[in-house]
């Protein structure tokens, strides 16, 4: 004879099961916790007309910056194209007249970037940086592959945000 049969339940908590089921209790615990969550704070957005506060440091889209005369920060040191893990920095750089070495390429492909922040950490005079900008999209791969004029055009845009986050930041850094 076989031992594997389930053994049935007692008589003491098929009653229970009962009275519960008989009760709705278990219908009513349902709505006593949706009435407990309806008045409570909600924390769910309507994004994106409304939007979570960032911190000063949120890694989202490059940009390179400028000196207040101009001039491109950029030494092209290429300490950040270096450090990239994702190989998705490019640089070429010139010398010029005056003897100072600046890019002549600076690339990144947005399609390889993992936003982990190692340019910016690595970068010696603060030029590239990320932003809080997290909503750009691009419809086909070229889209995000953003050239040199295109990360100075971003900082020249956005340059106050970002020098005033760097200042909220500067106690961490
Ligand atoms: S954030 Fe990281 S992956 Fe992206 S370009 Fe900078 S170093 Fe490379
Ligand atoms: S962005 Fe900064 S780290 Fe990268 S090449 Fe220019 S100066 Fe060097």
């Amino acid at each position: 004879m076989s031992t594997n049969a389930p053994a049935s339940k007692p008589a003491i908590f098929s009653l229970k099961d009962f009275l519960s089921s008989f009760m709705l209790l278990e219908l009513l615990k349902g709505l006593a916790l949706t009435g407990r969550a309806a008045f409570r704070r909600k924390v769910t957005l309507l994004y994106p007309e409304e939007k979570t506060p960032l911190s000063p440091r949120f890694r989202g889209l490059h940009a390179l910056r400028r000196y207040d005369n101009g001039e491109e920060r950029c030494i092209a040191c290429q300490l950040c194209e270096a450090i990239c893990p994702a190989l998705a920095i490019t640089i070429e750089s010139e010398m010029r007249a005056d003897g100072s070495r600046r890019t002549k390429r600076y690339d990144i492909d947005f399609t390889k970037c993992i936003f982990c922040g190692f340019c910016e950490e690595s970068c010696p005079v603060d030029a590239i940086v990320e932003t809080d900008i997290l909503e750009f999209h691009g419809e086909k791969r070229g889209d995000l592959y953003f050239t040199k004029d295109m990360l100075l055009a971003i900082g020249d845009r956005f340059e106050t945000e970002i020098a005033a986050n760097r200042v909220l930041d500067a106690k961490y850094r």
